[in-house]
C-alpha cells in the first residue's frame, strides 16, 4: 500500500503577512485535505514578492507531494503568483515554463465581463496567462482562473494548485476541480469522520473520561477541540488500517459506533449533537420538532443569544423574539422584574434571572424563555460578585422557573460568548425536558 501523500499550504499576500487580514483559507483547506485523506505537513504565509513566492513553492515541495497555494492571482501588479509559479517550475523541473496566454481562460474572462456588463481591461487580460505546462482552472465566481501544474521530482509525482484568494471563489474551485484529483492519488483513502458535540463538561474532564480512546496510534482515533464551552469530539477512522486501541477485534465501522457510544455514556446528558452544527442550530431543530417556541431576555449578552439564534436559516419557525434589557428600569418596565428583587438581590442574581425569564415567557407567549444577567467586565466586579458572575434563568412548561449561577473566565467577549452558549444549552435541556437539578449543578463544576 502506498503511503499517504503529504500536503502543504502556501498563503500569499502582504495583507496576510502584515496581519490586516486573517488567513482563513488555510484553515479551511487543511481541514478539507485531512478529510480527503492527506497528511498536512505545514502552512506558510508569504508576501506578494515573486522571488519569495517561488522559493517557498520549491522548499515546500521538497517534503510535500501536494501544494495548495492561495491568493495573488488577481489582475494588479502586486499579484505575482503566476510569475512565482513559472519560476518555481523552472527550478523544480530544470526546464523553462514561460508565461503564455491561455485562449480558453481569456474567453472565460471576456464572457465574465460581458455577463456583468463591463468591459475587460488589459490588466484582466494578464489573468489569462499561465506557465507553459500548467493548466488554467475555470473560475465560475470571479475573473481569476486557478492554475494546476503536475510534474515529477526524481520519479515521484508532485502537484501544485494555485487558487484565487477570495474564499467564495477558492472554495468552489477546490471542491469541483482539486478535490477529485486528490481523491484519485495513490495512497489516498478518505478518512471517515464522525463527531459528537458535548456542552457543559470541561474539555479536560471529558478527555480524562475517554482517555483510552484518545491515543494517537489508535484507529479510530478520537480528538477533542473546545470552543466557548462546546467540546467537539472527532472520531476518525482510516478504513485501510487495521483497527487499533480498545476495539481491536472489531470492524472499523463497528469500532466507530462503539467509540461514539462510549462518549455518549460518559457525557450522558451533556451530549448536544452528533451533527456538525452550532448549538443554536441544534436548539432550533429540536425545539421545532417538539413544537416548542423560544424567547430571550438578555442583559450582559446584549442580544448575542438572539444573534446566534437568528444567524440560523429558518430560525423563525421556533424563535419568537427577545428583549435586551440593560438597565434596571428596562428590566422592570419591559419584563416586570420587581423593584424589590432588584434592590434586595441586585440585577445580577438568581431572583432577577428568574423574574426576567418568567416575564419574557409570559409577555412573549413563547413556551420556553431564557434569561441572562451578569458581569462581563472588565469593570463592575465586586468581591461578592466578581467579573464573570453570570446568572442564567429558564422558564418552561414542565418545570418551575429556575436559575443557575456561573463563574466564567476570560475577557469581556469570551464571558459574553460563554454566557450565550450556556443559555442556549440550558434551552436545549428545557426542550428535552431534562432540566434536572443534577445536570445543571454539575455543569462546568469540574475545575479545568
Ligand atoms: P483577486 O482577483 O480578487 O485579486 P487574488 O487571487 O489575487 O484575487 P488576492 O488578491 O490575494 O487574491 O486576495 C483577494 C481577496 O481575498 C483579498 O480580500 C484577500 O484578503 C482575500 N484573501 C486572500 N487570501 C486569503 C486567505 N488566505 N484567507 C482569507 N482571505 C484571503
Ligand atoms: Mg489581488
Amino acid at each position: 500500500m502506498a503511503t499517504r501523500p503529504a500536503a502543504a499550504l502556501l498563503a500569499i499576500g502582504d495583507e496576510l503577512v502584515l496581519g490586516e487580514k486573517l488567513d482563513t483559507n488555510s484553515q479551511w483547506l487543511a481541514d478539507r485535505l485531512g478529510l480527503a485523506g492527506l497528511r498536512v505537513l505545514e502552512h506558510r504565509t508569504v508576501p506578494d514578492d515573486r522571488e519569495v513566492i517561488a522559493s517557498a513553492m520549491v522548499r515546500l515541495l521538497g517534503d510535500a507531494h501536494v501544494l495548495i497555494v492561495g491568493g495573488g492571482l488577481g489582475p494588479t501588479a502586486d499579484d505575482l503568483t503566476r510569475e512565482g509559479l513559472s519560476d518555481a517550475l523552472a527550478t523544480l523541473t530544470g526546464e523553462v515554463h514561460p508565461l503564455i496566454e491561455d485562449d480558453s481562460a481569456l474567453r472565460d474572462i471576456q464572457a465574465f465581463f460581458e455577463k456583468i456588463g463591463r468591459s475587460m481591461n488589459d490588466a484582466n487580460r494578464t489573468q489569462a496567462m499561465r506557465p507553459r505546462g500548467a493548466a488554467a482552472i475555470p473560475n465560475d465566481h470571479g475573473t481569476a482562473p486557478g492554475l494546476l501544474a503536475r510534474f515529477e521530482i526524481d520519479g515521484s509525482p508532485r502537484l501544485i494548485a494555485c487558487l484565487p484568494g477570495p474564499p467564495r471563489e477558492m472554495r468552489p474551485m477546490f471542491e469541483r476541480d482539486i478535490s477529485p484529483i486528490l481523491e484519485g492519488l495513490p495512497g489516498v483513502q478518505a478518512a471517515d469522520l464522525r463527531v459528537s458535540q458535548v456542552f457543559g463538561l470541561g474539555e479536560s474532564e471529558l478527555a480524562t473520561r475517554i482517555a483510552d480512546l484518545m491515543h494517537r496510534e489508535n484507529n479510530p482515533a478520537v480528538g477533542t477541540t473546545a470552543s466557548s464551552g462546546m467540546v467537539t469530539c472527532r472520531v476518525r477512522v482510516e478504513p485501510t488500517r487495521p483497527v487499533a486501541g480498545p476495539y481491536e477485534s472489531r470492524e472499523p465501522q463497528a469500532a466507530v459506533e462503539e467509540a461514539l457510544a462510549k462518549i455518549d455514556s460518559v457525557a450522558d446528558g451533556y451530549v448536544v449533537s452528533r451533527r456538525q452544527e452550532t448549538l443554536a442550530g441544534t436548539l432550533l431543530r429540536e425545539a421545532e420538532a417538539a413544537g416548542l417556541s423560544l424567547a430571550t431576555a438578555e442583559s450582559c449578552t446584549g442580544g448575542l443569544i438572539g444573534q446566534l439564534i437568528t444567524a440560523e436559516a429558518g430560525s423563525s419557525a421556533a424563535y419568537a423574539g427577545g428583549w435586551v434589557t440593560y438597565s434596571n428600569g428596562m428590566k422592570s418596565r419591559e419584563l416586570g422584574v420587581s423593584e424589590a428583587d432588584l434592590l434586595s438581590h441586585g440585577a445580577v442574581s438568581g431572583q432577577v434571572a428568574m423574574a426576567m425569564a418568567s416575564g419574557a415567557r409570559q409577555r412573549s407567549g413563547a413556551d420556553i424563555a431564557l434569561s441572562v444577567t451578569g458581569i462581563a467586565g472588565p469593570g463592575g466586579g465586586t468581591s461578592e460578585k466578581p467579573v464573570g458572575t453570570v446568572w442564567i434563568g429558564v422558564a418552561s412548561p414542565g418545570s418551575p422557573v429556575s436559575a443557575r449561577g456561573f463563574r466564567f473566565m476570560g475577557d469581556r467577549s469570551s464571558i459574553r460568548l460563554w454566557s450565550a452558549n450556556t443559555a442556549l444549552f440550558i434551552g436545549l435541556l428545557a426542550v428535552r425536558s431534562r432540566l434536572e437539578v443534577g445536570l445543571l449543578r454539575e455543569m462546568f463544576s469540574v475545575s479545568e
